[in-house]
């Protein structure tokens, strides 16, 4: 982890849920278009940037990969419902609501050519959230709604940054997967998913389909491809289980062109 851990660990685990409606134009960067279609010089130039923007952004690692190396399983999309994840059918982003084709998740996923893949390491005092006996009590308390929230617009957040600036580089099809359920990410200061009971979503422009239907990608094959270790979190093992020099760690990933 790089920075000011406590600094980290309060922007992580405790931010804002954004609110509903159009956003405050005074608050819109300003970001030149470029010309469609662009050189493959300006491509490897454009993901070498997507990878500094999360590097300057907080993430502890980005890598280029190319598509091909991305792992998919389609035991991934049964992974939600088999055991129920607890935000099971609880958001419009989610199953039963968007059901994935393991077909359909190998013909987006090969539609893309490049990715950034990125980590964002998780302080230890954070892994009460996330793995132990602790993670119970925590479920059972609103706290935990709010830090997994936080979490997914921290980590998510950044690969946001680079989906914006790939969009206007004129990749436009650039996605940036999101996990877990939107209804803690965006929706956390109500108490169920608009979209599922009227059928329209109070944040179109942000909530994402989940990445476990959509694309089906065994993220910690992936991790184990790159290089980074992982090891399983979880109400049965304590933190003090991981050997001390392990970091534990959120990935992103964002599909590009
Ligand atoms: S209304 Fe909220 S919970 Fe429902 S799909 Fe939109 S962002 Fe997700």
């Amino acid at each position: 982890m790089r920075g000011n851990a406590e600094k980290i660990f309060k922007e992580m685990f405790d931010n804002p849920p954004p609110k509903p409606g159009l956003p405050d134009e005074t608050r819109i960067p300003h970001i030149p278009p470029s010309r469609i279609p662009c050189t493959e010089e300006a491509l490897q130039s454009h993901l070498k940037k997507y990878a500094q923007i999360l590097m300057d952004e907080g993430a502890d690692e980005a890598r280029i990969v190319p598509i091909e190396t991305i792992p998919q399983d389609p035991r991934v999309i049964l992974k939600c419902s088999h055991p129920k994840c607890p935000s099971y059918g609880r958001s419009g982003s989610c199953p039963p609501h968007i059901t994935g084709d393991f077909q359909k998740a190998k013909e987006f996923l090969n539609a893309y050519a490049w990715a950034i893949a990125y980590r964002v390491d998780i302080p230890r005092e954070g892994l009460k959230y996330f793995t132990g006996p602790t993670q119970i009590e925590e479920i059972r308390n609103k706290k935990y709604t709010h830090a997994v929230g936080s979490m997914s617009r921290y980590v998510y957040g950044k690969g946001d940054l680079v989906e914006r600036a790939a969009f206007y580089d004129g990749h436009y099809f650039a996605v940036n997967c999101h996990f877990g359920p939107c209804l803690y990410e965006y929706c956390e200061d109500f108490k169920d998913c608009q979209e599922m009971k009227v059928g329209i979503c109070r944040f179109p422009f942000k909530a994402k389909p989940s990445v476990e239907q959509f694309f089906s990608i065994d993220f910690l094959k992936l991790a184990a491809n790159l290089n980074w270790d992982y090891y399983m979190l979880g109400p049965c093992a304590l933190p003090a289980d991981f050997p001390p020099e392990y970091q534990p760690y959120f990935i992103g990933l964002v599909l590009v062109e």
